[in-house]
């Protein structure tokens, strides 16, 4: 997920709190539906977090429910440079599936606003689909509904909303033969 430097150094923890456009492994545990657990408090899902971050006590543990079907969990990070670039977006995606309907959909984008978060319209699309060619055209569709990316020296506001869709739409093609 991270480049190289990134991977040898870096902690899980610095990475919840890594400002835009970081943050690519927070992106996948958000899609996971990770709980954080802050020093002398209970667990509670990251989202609620990453929603008040600034006022945050010391992160003490993560929990990640490990998916049932690896093959429902999925990854990508878009970056100009590879493998160390910083990401124009990065996609998390978990798609539990019941009878080849999906299930439990968890849609997460990273550097497509503030902080990591959720794609909800992406989600709404998704949930009790099959994960056929429909289903990925219209979740793409959706893909920055609701989402106000930044501009950085990295990408537009513009080209991330624009290319969005695009990227979601690979991966999920590539989940949906699975
Ligand atoms: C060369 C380079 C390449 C990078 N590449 C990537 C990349 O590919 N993908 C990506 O997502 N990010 C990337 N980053 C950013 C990176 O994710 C963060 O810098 C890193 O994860 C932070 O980890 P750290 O342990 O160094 O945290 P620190 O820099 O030590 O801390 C970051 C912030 O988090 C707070 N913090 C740390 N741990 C906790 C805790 N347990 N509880 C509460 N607060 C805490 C600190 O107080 C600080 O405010 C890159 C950074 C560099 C320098």
């Amino acid at each position: 997920v991270g480049g190289p430097q990134v991977r040898n150094m870096a902690t899980v923890g610095g990475n919840l709190f890594a400002a835009h456009p970081y943050g690519d492994f927070t992106a996948a545990l958000l899609a996971l539906g990770a709980r954080v657990v802050a020093v002398g408090q209970g667990a509670r899902p990251l989202e609620d977090l990453l929603r008040d971050r600034g006022r945050a006590a010391l992160i003490a543990s993560i929990e990640v429910p490990r998916p049932r079907n690896p093959a429902d969990f999925a990854f990508a990070k878009v970056s100009r440079i590879k493998p160390k670039g910083v990401s124009v977006l990065s996609i998390a995606v978990h798609l539990p599936r019941e009878g080849g309907r999906i299930r439990g959909a968890r849609v997460a984008f990273g550097a497509m606003g503030p902080t990591p978060l959720r794609a909800a319209a992406v989600e709404r699309v998704l949930e009790g689909q099959a994960l056929d060619a429909a289903t990925i055209a219209r979740a793409a569709q959706v893909a920055s509904e609701g989402l106000d990316p930044p501009t950085d020296a990295i990408a537009s506001a513009w080209y991330r909303r624009e290319v969005a869709g695009v990227h979601l739409r690979r991966l999920l093609e590539r989940m949906g033969g699975r």
